[in-house]
């Protein structure tokens, strides 16, 4: 199998980010996270990814329209333009005699629905966590505020996956950061739910990734949306305040290549000013 090919088949489907990791990248991880869980032929992982326009961002930076995002950022770009890209990659795997598992980026949180069906096996669904993944594929790396970052858009993008059979050639993983982290960012949270550090550490690559209280993020009025797809899922916060404020950091000091004439931020930035009630939650 070619990889180049594919990875200019993949553009003229539509994706933007293309990342290729093979299945011993993914030897740590437990067996309720293992890609070979799913198909136990995986050779490789592909990861998809489509950007997030920067002007969908845009009702919600104003504080105006929140529906685009919800459109083109969440359900249209995830379930129709992104799954049109990934049906038709798998689609020219097959053409080619290679076995193409399609999958959906569902939030790894969601608990098993239903028992094992073999003693060796772990019980469905199995959820894989997509940033990881995109992680071991040298796509990019998750950022001090919990974004998953690419050095094209910083946060805006959505990826899905395809595991294969066929043997492709790995990309590099990216050992260079991209966030500057906290010392050299305006971190930014209404709420006060990023606080405290854990160190992630993924295919030998330390990230410094600050605990965030979802608790708080599933209140927050300032462009988070409740997750589309499972109540035990994180909140969907590319749109909130939080990481529209990273991706116009991220572009005004150059760490990211899709660049702009104008920069993002053009106005003071609003703020729902809200108490959030824990044991309420
Ligand atoms: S979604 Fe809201 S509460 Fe959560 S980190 Fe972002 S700004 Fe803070
Ligand atoms: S806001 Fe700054 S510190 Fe936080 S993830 Fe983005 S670049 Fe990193």
């Amino acid at each position: 199998m070619d990889d180049l090919r594919l990875k200019e088949f993949a553009r003229e489907a539509g994706a933007d980010l293309i990342g290729i990791a093979g299945i011993d990248r993914f030897k740590d991880l437990p067996q309720e996270k293992d890609p070979q869980a799913i198909f136990p032929e995986t050779k490789t992982v592909i990861l998809l990814g489509r950007r997030i326009t920067r002007g969908t961002l845009r009702g919600v930076e104003e504080g105006t329209n929140f529906y685009n995002y919800l459109a083109f950022g969440q359900s249209w770009l995830s379930e129709r333009f992104l799954a049109l890209t990934t049906f038709q990659v798998a689609e020219y795997l097959e053409d080619n005699g290679w076995e193409a598992v399609p999958l959906p980026n569902l939030p790894p949180e969601v608990p098993p629905m239903g028992v094992r069906v073999k003693p060796d096996t772990p019980a469905p669904n199995v959820m894989l966590d997509f940033d990881d993944a995109a992680c071991r594929a040298g796509l990019g790396e998750i950022g001090y505020c919990g974004f998953f970052l690419t050095p094209e858009f910083g946060p805006r993008q959505r990826f899905q996956m395809i595991l294969t059979d066929a043997p492709l050639k790995p990309d590099g993983l990216r050992m260079e950061r991209i966030c500057p982290g906290p010392g050299q960012c305006q971190v930014f949270c209404p709420l006060g739910a990023i606080k405290g550090e854990k160190v992630i550490t993924i295919c030998g690559k330390n990230m410094v990734v600050a605990q965030t209280d979802y608790r708080r993020c599933s209140e927050c009025k300032n462009g988070a949306m409740a997750n589309p797809y499972h109540p035990a899922g994180k909140p969907d916060r590319l749109a909130a305040v939080c990481c529209r404020n990273c991706l116009d950091s991220l572009e005004r000091s150059g760490r990211i290549k899709n660049q702009f004439q104008l920069s993002f931020r053009q106005r003071p930035v609003w703020v729902v000013e809200q108490t959030v009630d824990l044991f309420k939650i």
